[in-house]
């Protein structure tokens, strides 16, 4: 059986040699002589395992000493209720609506708060990142989702406000470099450009730790799991060893700077090949382009449908794009190789030739 190349937005395709590798120490790992799903996690083979993916991740994000990483379960959406119980000091946040998630989020900190929505696309179906400005003054953060997965858009320019800057990266964390001291915090869920679903990558500057409101549940304090070294309770063990393995991927291939440059490329065959198209086009404003999340359509229901098909049949899985806007949607984070990239433009290219 041969593998396919896999378009899907999340869960989604994993590095080749980071499968092997777990592959080959799914039995035993090093001289332990067990699994590392079967390891407890108190224990110093585990607690090696989970340093070095903390130190891994703070040496490709070059993140600064004032910060600590965490590993949380409940994927992202855990934290749009834990960026409010954690943050929420004086009680009112400033939020970017700048897709579904971005909207989630925000409905969410209403429970929690007050928010103040400062900016939106969603009268325009999100088809930009719409201009971030009106900061209120003295708000406990301002919340931005630096790509939004299913419109397929990213932010070029990272706002800059008094308040700290909290960022959901989900959908395009280490795949091009930010500069860590512009954010206060960041998160990402870890299925799409890390490993498995359930895992919450976290990086949170010191001085915004210890503010949790008293009724957020132990377990979604931050400064606690920093305290516990994410080990409150159990952690994703297995995640969190998956996690390191594409660490340890993306430090053998040069890191996120070389990861940037490979993004930007596949990125532009496939936007090249939907402009030079009279079947396809984008419907985002070109220079809000996503490099990780790239939708396109027909205009024609059938048409798109007929093209899914035919594209899956083709060993092209999952372009289908998501319920809420249908068309088409590639999905081409870091382990998607240029190959895949350039299978699926010779199939479109060769699909509408004989389309005519
Ligand atoms: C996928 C995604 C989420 C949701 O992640 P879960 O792990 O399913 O909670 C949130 N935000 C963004 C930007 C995403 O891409």
């Amino acid at each position: 059986m041969e593998r396919v190349y896999n378009f899907a937005a999340g869960p989604s395709t994993l590095a080749l040699p980071v499968l092997e590798r777990a592959q080959k120490e799914m039995l035993c790992y090093g001289s332990t002589g067990m699994s590392v799903m079967e390891m407890t996690h108190r224990s110093k083979m585990y607690t090696d395992i989970y340093d070095a993916a903390v130190a891994e991740l703070k040496t490709l994000m070059a993140i600064p000493d004032n910060y600590e990483v965490i590993f949380m379960q409940g994927g992202a959406t855990l934290q749009f209720s834990g960026v409010p119980l954690n943050m929420m000091v004086k009680g009112v946040a400033d939020y970017v609506d700048s897709g579904n998630f971005a909207h989630l989020a925000a409905e969410e900190a209403k429970r929690y708060g007050q928010v103040n929505v400062i900016a939106s696309s969603r009268e325009d179906n999100y088809t930009y990142i719409p201009e971030v400005k009106n900061f209120t003054e003295g708000a406990d953060y301002v919340y931005i989702t630096t790509n939004n997965t299913i419109y397929g858009t990213r932010y070029t320019a990272i706002p800059k406000c008094a308040s700290p800057l909290v960022a959901d990266m989900s959908s395009n964390i280490l795949s091009e470099v930010y500069n860590m001291n512009d954010f206060g915090v960041v998160f990402a869920g870890a299925q799409k450009n890390i490993g498995p679903s359930g895992l919450c990558i976290m990086i949170i500057r010191k001085d915004l730790l210890g503010n949790a409101m008293p009724a957020c549940p132990k377990l979604m304090d931050w400064k606690v799991e920093v305290e516990k070294g994410s080990m409150y309770n159990t952690p994703n063990t297995w995640g969190i060893y998956m996690a390191k393995l594409t660490f340890d991927w993306l430090i053998e291939n040069g890191g996120v700077a070389e990861m940037e440059k490979r993004n930007i490329e596949k990125a532009k065959l496939l936007y090249d090949c939907i402009d030079n198209s009279k079947l396809f086009k984008n419907t985002v404003k070109p220079e809000f382009r996503s490099r990780m999340n790239v939708t396109f359509v027909t205009g024609d229901k059938d048409k798109d449908e007929a093209f899914v098909k035919a594209a899956t049949a083709a060993g092209l899985m999952n372009i289908k794009g998501h319920r809420a806007v249908g068309g088409m949607r590639a999905s081409i984070y870091n382990a998607m190789p240029i190959e895949g990239v350039k299978a699926l433009v010779d199939f479109m290219q060769k699909y509408e030739a004989q389309a005519k």
